[in-house]
C-alpha cells in the first residue's frame, strides 16, 4: 500500500539528518522537496523522481492547495513517497494541511521529524534556550501572515516567553522591533540573528532588540532566525568587549605615532 512519508530535511548541514530519514529517502519512488533542502540531502534519495515544490519569500512557489493534491495522486503510481520539507515538517511547514489532504483521501501516512532551526541556531551559537534561574520556556514564533491568515497573536508570545525563536522575521525587522518594544518587552533585551545555521557560510551577530533592525539591514540570502532572550547577554558582552578590542587596536598605532 502506499504510503507518504512527511520527513525533517532539518537546518541545512546534511549530517544532521536522521538515519531514518536518510534510509527513507534511499527507499524512496518520488521526493517532493521544499527550496531550503540542502542538494545533497535531495541526492540520497537516489532511486527517486525528484520534484521541487519550494517556497521561498517573493520567489516563484507552488500554490499549497496543488501540493496536497500531487501528493494524493503520487500515491496512484508510487509506493513510497516523500515530502521533505526543511527543519522540522511540524513547524512553521503547513504540515498539517498536508496530513489533513492525505486524511481526507484516505492515504496513509509517516511523519519523520528534524531538527528546527531554533535548536540548530542555538548549537551554532552555543547558548542554551533553557536557563537554570533565567529560562524556562521557549517560545517559537513567526510574525509571517500567510494568505486567508489573521493576524495571529505572535506578539505576546514574544514579548512574554523567557526565551522567544523568531522564524521568517529577519525581513521584518523594524516592525518587529517596534511593536515588541510597544507592547512591553524591554529595548535592551539581547538578541541574536543567526544565519545559515549549521551551514559551512552561518553568520551569528548579537544586538539589543533595539539594534535589531541594523543587524537585519546587515543580513545576507541565507535563511535567518532571531533569537531573543536573556540567555544571549553574556554573549552580546563578549561582541561589545571584542568590538571595542578592535577599536583600541586599531588606534593603537596612531596612538604611539602621537606619543
Ligand atoms: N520547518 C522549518 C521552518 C520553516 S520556516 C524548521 O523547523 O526550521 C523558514 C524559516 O526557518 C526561515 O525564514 C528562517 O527563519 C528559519 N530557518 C530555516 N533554516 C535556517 C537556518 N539554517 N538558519 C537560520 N534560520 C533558518
Amino acid at each position: 500500500m502506499a504510503k507518504v512519508y512527511l520527513i525533517g530535511a532539518g537546518p541545512g548541514a546534511p549530517d544532521l539528518l536522521t538515519l531514518r530519514a536518510a534510509r527513507l529517502l534511499q527507499e524512496a519512488d518520488i521526493v517532493f522537496y521544499d527550496a531550503l533542502v540542502h542538494p545533497d540531502v535531495i541526492a540520497m534519495a537516489t532511486r527517486a523522481e525528484k520534484i521541487a515544490v519550494g517556497k521561498r519569500c517573493g520567489r516563484h512557489s507552488t500554490a499549497q492547495k496543488f501540493i496536497n493534491k500531487r501528493l494524493v495522486d503520487a500515491t496512484r503510481k508510487y509506493e513510497r513517497i516523500v515530502r521533505l520539507k526543511g527543519g522540522d515538517p511540524m513547524l512553521f511547514g503547513r504540515a498539517q494541511e498536508e496530513l489533513d489532504a492525505l486524511d481526507a483521501a484516505g492515504v496513509a501516512y509517516e511523519v519523520v521529524p528534524g531538527i528546527t532551526a531554533a535548536l540548530a541556531a542555538s548549537a551554532q551559537i552555543g547558548v542554551s534556550l533553557t536557563r537554570r534561574g533565567l529560562s524556562r520556556n521557549v517560545a517559537f514564533v513567526t510574525p509571517r501572515i500567510g494568505e486567508m491568515e489573521r493576524e495571529s497573536d505572535w506578539v505576546a508570545a514574544a514579548v512574554h516567553a523567557d526565551t522567544a525563536t523568531i522564524y521568517m522575521g529577519a525581513g521584518e525587522a523594524e516592525r518587529i522591533t517596534a511593536t515588541l518594544i510597544a507592547r512591553g518587552r524591554k529595548a535592551d533585551t539581547p538578541v541574536a540573528l543567526v544565519e545559515s545555521a549549521s551551514l559551512p557560510g552561518a553568520r551569528v551577530r548579537y544586538a539589543t532588540l533595539r539594534a535589531l533592525p541594523h543587524l537585519a539591514a546587515q543580513s545576507g540570502n541565507g535563511p535567518a532566525i532571531i533569537l531573543l532572550g536573556e540567555v544571549l547577554r553574556e554573549k552580546l558582552a563578549a561582541q561589545l568587549a571584542s568590538a571595542m578590542d578592535c577599536e583600541v587596536n586599531a588606534q593603537a598605532p596612531a596612538n604611539k605615532r602621537s606619543a
